[in-house]
């Protein structure tokens, strides 16, 4: 058996599971209130499409976070900047949106270390 039919057959197997779910009221068409996504699902399922979304959104914010202030090595409010930056990380590893070591190594990088 080649992994297509593998893949193929457990599709085919999950699909004849939820065919069963939907006959048996386990599952019914859920709606999104957020996104109008639609599915058939348990009455308490979580939407994957806000769920991927949200999680997206969490790794962007984490990215910029790291990201220092894009203000010139002369500008007179660089240092404002940069002191502004360091307070948002404190509290962005208060809050564990990053880690203690990332927000190291991105002051570090910053000040050219
Ligand atoms: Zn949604």
């Amino acid at each position: 058996m080649t992994d297509l039919e593998l893949v193929a057959g457990l599709y085919a197997l999950v699909a004849a599971q939820d065919a069963r779910l939907v006959e048996l009221d386990v599952y019914s068409l859920q709606t999104c209130r957020t996104c109008g996504a639609t599915w058939y699902g348990r009455h308490d399922d979580p939407c994957d499409w806000c769920n991927r979304r949200l999680e997206a959104a969490q790794r962007r914010a984490h990215d910029d976070m790291l990201r220092p202030p894009d203000v010139g090595e002369d500008h007179e409010l660089r240092q404002a900047a940069l002191t502004h930056w360091g307070s948002e990380l404190r509290h962005a590893v208060d809050e564990n949106l990053v880690t203690l070591t990332e927000a190291e190594t991105a002051v570090k990088r910053a000040s050219g270390g």
